[in-house]
């Protein structure tokens, strides 16, 4: 069924081994760039390499290196694959960034990188560390699971 649904793209973007379950977070965080388009998710759907995997497919939307930095995020070795005229012309293995500047925020809202007065000079800098993410100003961790919906509260010009 995921081949049928990849194949059957004419032209749009197939995220595939998002880890289960974590498919509808992805779609949140683009839900601005999808915002008029169709949009698939199969949840759970058979993985011989996973288990079980999400696979997303997004007609006709177009993504940014820093959609893909983003995906990375909350769907580490995802695949995702660009597709045009029904072929796939790229595909890009998801790999977690050791490091994040300026996309997310420090969980610590007294954190000197959230001061309003300084934004405009100081973004967070997180680190990653093996549970998510470390800021490197006040040592705070960052985590998809304590912010498995308000990610998007932490998004830097959202
Ligand atoms: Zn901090």
């Amino acid at each position: 069924m995921g081949d049928l649904l990849v194949n059957r793209l004419k032209n749009g973007i197939v995220i595939d081994h998002v880890v289960s379950g974590k498919g509808i977070h992805i779609i949140t965080l683009l839900a601005e760039k999808t915002a008029g388009h169709r949009v698939i998710l199969l949840q759970h759907a058979e993985s011989r390499k996973m288990g079980t995997k999400d696979l997303i497919k997004l007609e006709d939307v177009k993504l940014e290196d820093t959609d893909l930095q983003f995906i990375s995020l909350f769907a580490p070795n995802a695949t995702v694959n660009f597709i045009e005229n029904e072929e796939v012309v790229r595909k890009h293995s998801v790999k977690a960034p050791e490091m994040v500047s300026g996309l997310i925020r420090c969980p610590n809202a007294r954190c000197i990188t959230n001061d309003p007065g300084e934004a405009e000079f100081l973004v967070s800098r997180l680190k990653r560390v093996k549970t998510g993410y470390i800021c490197d100003y006040c040592e705070q961790v960052w985590t998809t699971k304590t912010y498995p919906d308000g990610w998007s509260a932490n998004k830097v010009g959202v």
